[in-house]
């Protein structure tokens, strides 16, 4: 519980209306889009300003209340339910973009910035930041940051780490701490951001980002690549990629996700192939990008992939839908949606997409696969019924053998979402006990009443 003279004050810091206590008003912040039991706080903050953040941070810090910082709540690692209950600071209201420098090419935001509303803003000042997550419609740069989001074009233009030079972040005593530069190199003290970047906001409270801009590129070429046999794709992006070619995009959807997405929206696909890639090349040189898809469509056609390419933007826009849809698609086979991020080396792709296979035949659950083949990054999605606990024992299990087996081929639980509470079980497996203990003493250091995010996949004891 709050004590009132917190409310009071809290409210006499950042005005009456941006302090909820009223219980319909907190159950809003109860959940993200993890499926795990949604738990409501005693008070949701949402400040106007940054520099508010600190005082806030070290008000609920003095009195040790549990604190979860929130941006859009896309997480798919229930990251932000609040499972101590305790207080939310919402971000979203802090969501200028500060500064555009075109020469220097950088960009300074705030951490409630919506992700594509600052590629949108960075693309009219003629360049580029790539980071695309599904959701940046809604997601903010703070949550991205502190996921370490990636997207589509993760193979070629790589994650939200790849795009952060600096930043700075509260610490739970509300001391304002900085890190990195404005400089395209920066070698001054130790490197807080790259401790940020993925911290799951259990550490600090980021308030301002400094993020890396780049040229755009101006020419791109896409195509779409029947399969019959699911190793030929596999070898397909093995091949693409050994032939130093790094497409934009290479993605990759599974029968079972061709057909719901087909059933969807109508748009043509081979309802019959085992699997399809969907792939994009781009750069700044027209002759370079088209010598580029030809040597793609060789590659692919050598391994029995049947090619068709995207001759205008309105065959390139119909292409992608069918992997911008995917997820909607199979949301509509079940209530429940549970969508993973195991990710494993791009070799072993055939033999995690056959034991996602078998595993669902095994429990008996439905899976489809799509993802991100160019990186490894498969999404293996879960269609469910959460009200029917007897499957979702089965689902259970379905999901442990699927990471347990990503982890025995060297992969990693997660390429872009996260440990959270959803996937904090199988964290020691990963990286080992000592590994733990060490990430937990960091917290320890950063978070010493342990507040922020508490016992999610850092623990102080
Ligand atoms: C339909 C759908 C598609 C998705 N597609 C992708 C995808 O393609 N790629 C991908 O990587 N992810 C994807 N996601 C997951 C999610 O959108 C990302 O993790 C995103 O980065 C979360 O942003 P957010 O603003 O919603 O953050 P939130 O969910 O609000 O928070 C995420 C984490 O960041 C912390 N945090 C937020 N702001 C701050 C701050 N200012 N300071 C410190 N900590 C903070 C929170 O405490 C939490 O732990 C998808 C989610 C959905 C629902």
């Amino acid at each position: 519980m709050i004590k009132n003279s917190l409310v009071r004050e809290l409210e006499g810091l950042i005005g009456q209306t941006n302090v909820l206590i009223d219980e319909v008003d907190l159950y809003s912040y109860a959940y993200d889009a993890a499926v795990e039991k949604p738990v409501s706080p005693d008070i949701v903050l949402t400040p106007e300003k940054t520099d508010d953040l600190g005082k806030i941070i070290s008000l609920l810090n003095e009195e040790k209340i549990p604190t979860i910082i929130r941006g859009a709540g896309t997480n798919l690692s229930g990251g932000t339910i609040p499972i101590k209950k305790g207080a939310v600071i919402v971000t979203t209201k802090l969501n200028r973009i500060l500064e555009i420098n075109c020469n220097d090419m950088y960009a300074v935001v705030e951490p409630g910035v919506v992700t594509a509303k600052f590629a949108s803003v960075v693309d009219k000042n003629g360049l580029f930041y790539p980071p695309d997550p599904a959701s940046q419609n809604v997601s903010t740069l703070g949550g991205n940051v502190s996921e370490n989001a990636g997207g589509l074009r993760g193979l070629k233009y790589g994650v939200t780490k790849d795009y952060v030079m600096g930043m700075e972040f509260y610490d739970t005593m509300g001391n304002l701490i900085k890190t990195g530069s404005k400089t395209v190199k920066c070698a001054t003290g130790l490197n807080l951001s790259a401790l940020m970047v993925g911290s799951e906001g259990t550490l600090g409270v980021i308030n301002k980002i400094i993020l890396k801009l780049i040229p755009k590129p101006t020419f791109s070429k896409a195509m779409m690549v029947t399969y019959n046999d699911m190793l030929n794709a596999s070898e397909s992006v093995s091949a693409i990629i050994s032939n130093k070619i790094l497409p934009a995009t290479l993605e990759f959807l599974d029968n079972f996700t061709i057909r719901a997405v087909e059933d969807y929206c109508k748009i043509g696909l081979p309802i019959d192939a085992a699997t399809i890639l969907l792939i994009e090349v781009d750069g700044n040189y027209e002759e370079a990008v088209e010598d580029e898809a030809r040597k793609v469509m060789a590659i692919c056609e050598k391994l029995n992939g049947s090619v068709k390419i995207a001759n205008n933007i309105e065959e390139k826009n119909k292409l992608w839908e069918a992997r911008r849809v995917a997820l909607a698609a199979l949301s509509r086979v079940k209530p429940t949606v549970i969508l993973e991020d195991a990710t494993v080396k791009r070799s072993v792709i055939p033999e995690m997409v056959k034991l996602v296979i078998d595993v669902s035949k095994k429990y008996n659950v439905l899976i489809g696969t799509f993802g991100h083949a160019g990186d490894g990054n498969l999404h293996p999605t879960i269609l469910t019924d959460r009200r029917d606990s007897e499957e979702m024992k089965r689902v259970s299990k379905a999901i442990d053998e699927i990471f347990l087996k990503t982890i025995e081929l060297d992969g990693t639980l997660s390429g872009e979402h996260g440990i959270g509470i959803a996937k904090s079980k199988y964290f020691k497996a990963e990286v080992g006990l000592s590994t733990v203990d060490f990430s937990n003493r960091l917290k320890q250091t950063f978070d010493p009443n342990n507040i922020l995010n508490a016992d999610k996949f850092l623990k102080v004891i």
